[in-house]
């Protein structure tokens, strides 16, 4: 649409008669030139007739532009008379017309003519009288529709210089309302007024509203946009980076590692279920942006499938003679334990495919529980793999987390079967005992599952999410103590127990095998290091107190460690020979002092033997006695098991009162006061009892305890003494402890054969089977003293 340039209306003269053309969407102003394509016969003869008047036609809008034979009653009254520039007619028929608006006229009355629309109209001027409100409207109307042409696209922004070269506010006006996007029905509104203030007022208004309407849109299609903005940024960079990486060359890198991965799916034997959740997952990979997290999610699944053994097996050769040698050459003595596993690989080989239950070797620390499990291993020529359920609390330790965790990593076990790369490893499950339970769900349960036979077949790891067959796997378990496990997976075990060393025992496998293995380790010769035996007896007695053989190898080591340097340093063959004098200046000053017992007979305490799970332990146990009004404290940390004991204890000296010449009431006038001294570790085990019993005795009848005798046992309140758990652990601390006389339950008799045959030649042994016995032997007779409170004196 053009604005025509004449600024003045043309003097026509105007036919009392004008063909009319009805309009259908479009309302033309005065002054505006239009291209107008005109196609519908009575249009097109109204033109006709007009070009061969006098190119003069009224142009009139319809009501409805979808009505396409217009009625009389269908057209607007007012319309806009034109004359025609321009006229061409289309090959199609159409004729395209250029117009040019000249002035409004009203339509008076329509003639009978039938080949088109022709009227009598009338003259139809504007109103306008210069004032300042005239002015100042039209100023605010030609500012806002510059506004308005900045927010609108669609108009062109010369129209604004066409305004403001004008100063006729009856074209200034009609131009913004042919320029301005309205509905006809709003611009016939514009063309029908005719004061020219009036009509000011009303575009001014429009203007304001559309303005309003516009920067609303604006503002809108800004948010859509930042939005999509968003999204698709990552999308075109991620593009982009696609199509850098091909530049680079790099998208060959990725192909040639998927073709990799696929030569590697083909050849990980896969079962037929894995191999096609694994191709599944690489043409998923294959889609993916190398670069994307999603990416490296998938890359790592897939490598888990591919590096877990699937079908890699090592043949087994169980050969008894060859497995007996190999047991030997890596442990000293530990005797019965090789033979029960000698027996347990006989069975397996006799009753190939039963696989029998479970070996588990319960012992303290540094017994060689480990090592035990790599030998077998060894002999059976399988690979070995541990992994240590101490302190487990959760399931998806053992099953693994699902992908969809951030960082998710399959659970221990299948983690070990990668390390294996065999699908038969000797499997060692360290501490079983260590295994917690809370609210992230049962970990024994988890494990029951690995090792029974029944469900090990399609063990499922939450991660894997495919079913792996654990059934070649050897599995064995160890633990420091047999009552923390669970009883389910106790029931699918062998226990062998594994008790601990003498000290004899330790220097041999010292001597044998710690120290070689230690000189190798340390980049040492033979000839560089010399412990001498009364050396070791004494790193073993002073420096170490335990019942296997951990401590003591730390300390080797350490000797090793040191003699390493003196070699590099004095850069000469150096020999060095440890003795009893110079360990102080490896392994500083020594932790323990041999021989733990009292230097004299002690009113009131007495030597316990407890078993705990680093073995034996001696446990000092004193009683004090105030007067009071019968309190009986317990402190220490004693276990509720002897908080147990010490009240049996109490009932039973007070039921003994009599016998011990104790006052009847003692245990009313007096406060009781049981401590447990060395209260490092926990004791468990009911097995205090004759010694809080002695002790309290003891202290109550003044009679001391003999120093050189430790004791266990429990107690009922009528004195008997019952039998008691881990007899050579027991033994063997007290032993170690330098105690050579030992107290224990006539029942125990049993356990003797347990015990190593040096030891009992060097002990004493009181098997007893009352309380009253064992105050025989442990009081001896008070010494007179003043102010006896409690009981009369025998002696
Ligand atoms: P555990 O698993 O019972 O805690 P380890 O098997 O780790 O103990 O043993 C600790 C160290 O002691 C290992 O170096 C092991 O070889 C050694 N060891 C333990 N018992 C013996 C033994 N009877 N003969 C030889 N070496 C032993």
């Amino acid at each position: 649409m053009k604005i025509a340039e004449k600024t003045k209306s043309k003097p026509l003269t105007v036919p009392d008669t004008l063909p009319l053309l009805p309009l259908r969407d479009l309302v033309v102003f005065p002054h505006m030139v239009v291209p107008l394509f005109v196609g519908r016969e009575k249009s097109v003869a109204a033109l006709e007739a007009a070009m061969a008047r006098s190119r003069l036609i009224l142009l009139a809008a319809q009501r409805d532009a979808t009505t396409d034979n217009p009625d009389i009653v269908d057209i607007y009254s007012i319309g806009t008379l034109a004359e025609i520039l321009q006229l061409l007619k289309l090959p199609d028929g159409t004729i395209k017309v250029l117009v040019e608006g000249v002035r409004r006229m009203a339509i008076r009355e329509f003639l009978p003519t039938q080949e088109f629309f022709e009227v009598v109209a009338c003259e139809y001027e504007s109103h306008a009288q210069a004032s300042v409100e005239m002015t100042a409207t039209m100023r605010s109307a030609v500012a806002q529709f510059e506004a308005y042409v900045k927010l609108n696209k669609r108009i062109p922004p010369e129209t604004v210089l066409s305004i403001t070269n004008q100063d006729d506010p009856e074209r200034i006006a009609d131009i913004i309302a042919s320029q301005m996007i309205l509905k006809v029905k709003d611009k016939q509104d514009l063309l029908d007024t005719r004061d020219v203030k009036t009509r000011m007022d009303l575009i001014l208004e429009k203007l304001t509203s559309e303005i309003e309407i516009l920067k609303i849109e604006k503002k809108i299609r800004g948010e859509v946009r930042t939005q999509m903005e968003q999204t698709q940024r990552e999308y075109y960079l991620n593009e982009q980076m696609k199509a850098i990486q091909k530049e680079l060359g790099r998208r060959d890198e990725d192909s040639v590692e998927i073709d990799e991965m696929k030569e590697k799916i083909a050849q990980a034997g896969m079962p037929e279920v894995v191999k096609t959740k694994a191709e599944r997952e690489l043409r998923r990979l294959e889609k993916m942006s190398p670069m994307s997290a999603e990416a490296a999610v998938a890359r790592t699944y897939l490598d888990w499938l591919i590096e877990l053994p699937w079908s890699k097996a090592t043949e087994d050769k169980i050969d008894i003679p060859e497995a007996e040698k190999i047991l030997n050459e890596d442990h000293y003595s530990l005797d019965k334990p090789k033979e029960r596993i000698l027996e347990y690989l006989a069975v397996r080989k006799l009753s190939e495919g039963h696989r029998g239950p479970i070996l588990c070797f319960v012992g303290p620390p540094g017994v060689g529980k480990t090592s035990l499990g790599r030998s077998i291993a060894r002999s059976m020529g399988r690979t070995f793999v541990r992994i240590s359920l101490g302190g487990v609390r959760d399931e998806a330790e053992i099953r693994g987390h699902r992908r969809t965790y951030v960082g998710a990593l399959p659970g221990r076990i299948i983690q070990g079967m990668r390390k294996a790369g065999t699908i038969n490893p000797v499997f060692l499950l360290d501490e079983v005992d260590k295994m917690a339970m809370d609210f992230r769900g049962d970990p024994s349960a988890a494990l029951l599952e690995v090792l029974d036979p029944e469900q090990n077949k399609s063990f499922s790891d939450h991660y894997l999410d495919v079913d792996y067959d654990l059934t070649q796997v050897m599995f064995i378990t160890t633990a420091n103590l047999l009552h923390p496990i669970p009883r389910p997976l106790q029931d699918r075990m062998e226990i062998i127990s594994l008790s601990g060393y003498t000290d004899d025992e330790k220097e041999n496998i010292a001597q044998k095998f710690l120290i070689p293995k230690q000189i190798e380790e340390h980049g040492l010769k033979d000839k560089h290091v010399k412990i001498e035996p009364k050396a070791l007896t004494r790193i073993i007695r002073e420096y170490t107190r335990e019942a296997g053989v951990r401590n003591l190898e730390r300390s080797i080591s350490t000797i090793c460690r040191k003699v390493a340097r003196e070699v590099v340093e004095s850069k000469k063959k150096h020999e060095i020979t440890v003795t009893p004098q110079t360990i102080v200046k490896y392994l500083e000053q020594p932790k323990y002092r041999y021989g733990q017992i009292e230097e004299k007979d002690e009113i009131g305490y007495a030597t316990g033997l407890a078993w705990t799970e680093v073995g034996g332990e001696l446990l000092s146990i004193e009683v004090l006695i105030t007067p009071g009004s019968g309190q009986l404290t317990l402190t220490g940390k004693l276990g509720e098991v002897m908080q147990e004991s010490a009240r049996a204890a109490v009932g039973f000296a007070r039921s003994r009162a009599n016998v011990l010449q104790l006052a009847p009431d003692f245990h009313k006038k007096n406060d009781i006061h049981v401590h447990v001294p060395e209260g490092a570790i926990p004791k468990d085990g009911p097995s205090a009892g004759i010694t809080i019993a002695t002790a309290l005795i003891s202290a109550v009848s003044k009679r001391p305890v003999r120093r050189d005798l430790a004791m266990t046992g429990e107690i009922t309140l009528r004195g008997k003494v019952l039998p008691i758990g881990g007899l050579k652990e027991k033994v063997l601390a007290a032993h170690r402890g330098g105690i050579f006389n030992i107290i224990c339950p006539k029942e125990n008799e049993r356990d003797m054969n347990d015990i190593p045959k040096e030891i009992q030649k060097v002990m004493t042994f009181h098997h007893v089977e009352t309380m009253d016995e064992v105050m025989k032997i442990a009081l001896l007779p008070a010494k007179p003293a003043k102010g006896e409170a409690f009981g009369k004196k025998k002696h």
